[in-house]
């Protein structure tokens, strides 16, 4: 059981006012909030032990080497990956996903195909389609059904010896939707195919077994896990990361350098060319350590519990649709009121200090397929509460009075 005031007291900005009113923050799908022990660390980094890694005899760049590489074995333990260097910190999501992609570039053929999900994030589109240009390669796309859930048997399908590699993310961020990756993973293995998984939205609800699960690639954010932004990892299989090639050239990279030829180091550095966030390094380790001394099945738990709270609650509003209704999903409600633009419901609850995202959340080709320009998306954590959604569940009531022509 969560003792959900305590945890609230771990969240400074809980207290904030918005609008002459206390901050209901449903936002956790684009980022999430920041406990006191993870701001300490930032501060205690830069008042004590701020040094460049990895290339000092001095003691503060000594501290700041174990602290970052110690951050390194948490998140190690955390997934449950088989080495820390397979381990590789990276700025985020983002520049995890252009390393594979670009990596792939020496691998791939014309002819070739890969399939991505119609549930993904830009992030995880345009690499591929950037990757297919160079390469002659065929993106193929796993289509989704109303409930926002992709079609196993359109995968199955799609899938054969032409397949070289396979991208989904765990968790849909504009749905809320949890992918059936085990099946995905194993089908790909089939045909030999490697696959990559986004985890960036499934790590704040469920924790991963790398080992178990078996993917070739898993990418995440620090900043959806109570952690700063700018910071991130990429986990590969060793073998994979040693096949692929660096992405950046530059400092900390190389094991050896002349005009004629320099030959790369080894793991995890290969691909950490130049200074890395070692700021959000260590605190991405804590922030995930904070997570696990609360609990990852006792947070899944809560959030489901909040989640069919506000589902409830929220479809009691005559009008309101709800996009994204899988029986597998995490605590995100993307949803719409008949005629009225989720821009104008977001304003209205930004003025009543509930802070929801609208928009198409980086997903167009999702809003395409329900033919609708957005949604209103409200998305919960651990840390929120009941009251709070009651408060939501007013607050889109008044919108509704308010918008009605
Ligand atoms: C947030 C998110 C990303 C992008 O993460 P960045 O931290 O912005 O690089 C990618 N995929 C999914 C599913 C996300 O939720």
């Amino acid at each position: 059981m969560l003792n959900i005031q305590n945890i609230r007291n771990d969240f400074p900005i809980l207290s904030r006012q918005i609008n002459g009113n206390p901050l209901i923050y449903f936002d956790n799908a684009a980022t999430s909030q920041t406990p006191q022990v993870v701001i300490d660390a930032i501060v205690t980094y830069y008042s004590k032990y701020n040094a460049n890694i990895h290339r000092g005899v001095h003691t503060l760049s000594q501290e700041a080497t174990d602290a970052y590489e110690h951050a390194r074995q948490d998140i190690q333990t955390h997934f449950n990956a088989k080495h820390a260097h397979e381990i590789i910190l990276t700025s985020g999501t983002t520049h995890s996903i252009n390393i594979v992609a670009n990596g792939f570039s020496e691998f791939l053929k014309k002819g070739d195909e890969i399939i991505v999900s119609a549930l993904e994030h830009h992030s995880n589109i345009v690499p591929w389609q950037m990757l297919c240009q160079r390469t002659g390669a065929i993106l193929k796309v796993i289509p989704i059904n109303l409930n926002g859930e992709l079609i196993v048997e359109a995968f199955n399908e799609l899938v054969s010896e032409k397949t070289k590699l396979v991208f989904v993310n765990h968790v849909s961020n504009a749905l809320g939707t949890i992918n059936p990756i085990e099946h995905i993973i194993k089908k790909s293995h089939n045909v030999n195919a490697a696959v990559l998984i986004d985890g960036a939205q499934a790590c704040p609800h469920i924790k991963p077994d790398l080992q178990a699960l078996n993917a070739d690639f898993y990418v995440a954010s620090a900043h959806k896990l109570c952690g700063p932004t700018g910071v991130g990892m990429l986990y590969g299989k060793e073998k994979w990361l040693n096949k692929l090639p660096p992405y950046q050239g530059g400092g900390e990279m190389i094991a050896d350098v002349s005009f004629e030829k320099t030959t790369y180091a080894g793991l995890p550095h290969k691909f950490e060319a130049g200074t890395p966030n070692i700021c959000g390094g260590i605190a991405f380790g804590v922030a995930l350590n904070y997570m696990n001394t609360i609990g990852f099945e006792t947070i899944a738990a809560y959030e489901n519990e909040l989640l069919n709270y506000a589902t409830k609650q929220l479809l009691t509003i005559e009008g309101l649709k709800i996009y994204g209704t899988s029986k597998q999903k995490t605590a995100v409600i993307s949803f719409n009121l008949k005629e009225i633009h989720p821009y104008d419901v977001g304003s209205i609850l930004n003025q009543l200090g509930i802070a929801v995202r609208t928009g198409h959340h980086c997903a167009q080709p999702i809003m395409d397929f329900f033919e609708i320009p957005g949604t209103v998306r409200a998305s919960f954590s651990f840390y929120n509460t009941k009251a709070e959604i009651d408060a939501l569940v007013k607050a889109v009531k008044k919108a509704k009075t308010m918008l009605s022509i």
